[in-house]
């Protein structure tokens, strides 16, 4: 794996005061609180690797914000903007950079912001399904899209099916696309994978005319949604101790929400991947290791090939 090779054979020898320091150690690595992630670490490593889950998000975490040249590369529902008619695409246009401003604004309420994404989802939805979009239509724009995967997901992938971790991938965007772009990038070693996302439902003629229950978006993609029958699979693996969380955003902080109370440790990791010193000071606070501009999946890999050495 290519991670390895900044730290060569030395993980089996390293502790874990070590271990954190040689991540201290890249440059694209920050922390807030180093005891506190050796801690994590150790609670971790000390319990079973049964006992672990990881939770991740999709957009612009699973997968890279930027090419290797710099470009902006799309999310999920970026598939479906891209070529959706002109008056549709700026109608969800708008309707974005008004959620938008709803999300980054201080004086809401986490509850208030819920509710108006809740509305903001429902709109974007009616548009998306006003296009009359087919099933071919969206396997043949998701396979043809500009979207990458983290260099490194692939190990990531085959490493959690190797020691039996499951992995919930949740997605505001679309279920369709983010299964079609794992099957296009890992195979078949997906069966480990439980992606908790908008689900398209369609007519006999395979023309898209609704979404599944239940609405997932940027402030309900949580392990408390999994608590409906839908998702039902899922819930037993929820009984897992710890909980590896990986986001790009402040509010993938709250993917494990609900679980809080649980015995085990949850330790995030958050793909910070445009900054400035107050973004990076909020996102100190909530993940207890920052990865500023990092494409690669390199520190949450060596985290994992650590904690699965006994
Ligand atoms: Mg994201």
């Amino acid at each position: 794996m290519f991670w390895l090779n900044s730290f060569t054979t030395l993980l089996p020898l390293l502790n874990t005061d070590i271990f954190v320091n040689k991540l201290l150690s890249l440059p694209q690595v920050k922390c807030r609180d180093t005891s506190l992630l050796s801690s994590k670490l150790d609670t971790i490593r000390q319990d079973e690797q049964t006992e672990l889950l990881i939770l991740s998000d999709f957009d612009y975490t699973f997968s890279k914000a930027y090419d290797l040249h710099g470009n902006p590369l799309l999310s999920t529902i970026g598939v479906i903007d891209n070529f959706l008619p002109k008056d549709l695409s700026t109608e969800l246009s708008n309707l974005w950079a008004n959620c938008l401003i709803i999300e980054t604004n201080p004086s809401m309420s986490y509850e208030e912001k819920a509710s108006f994404m809740e509305k903001c989802w429902t709109d974007a939805h009616r548009i998306i399904l006003s296009a009359g979009i087919t099933k071919s239509q969206i396997k043949e724009w998701s396979l043809m899209s500009k979207i990458e995967l983290r260099d490194g997901v692939n190990e990531i992938a085959n490493h959690l099916l190797k020691e039996e971790i499951p992995l919930i991938l949740f997605s505001a965007g679309v279920t369709d696309i983010v299964e079609i772009i794992l099957g296009r990038e890992l195979g078949q070693s997906t069966n480990h994978i439980q992606v908790i996302s908008n689900a398209l439902k369609y007519d006999k003629t395979e023309r898209a005319i609704g979404f599944a229950e239940p609405l997932i978006h940027c402030f309900n993609k949580n392990v408390s949604t999994i608590e409906q029958e839908t998702f039902s699979r899922t819930k037993t693996i929820l009984s897992r101790k710890n909980v590896l969380l990986m986001g790009d955003s402040l509010g993938d902080l709250y993917m494990g929400k609900e679980r809080e109370k649980s015995q085990g440790v949850t330790l995030k990791i958050g793909f910070l991947n445009s900054h400035n010193n107050d973004t990076l000071i909020e996102y100190l606070n909530g993940y207890d290791i920052v990865l500023i501009d990092d494409q690669t999946m390199q520190v949450p890999g060596l985290i994992l090939e650590f904690l699965s050495l006994q």
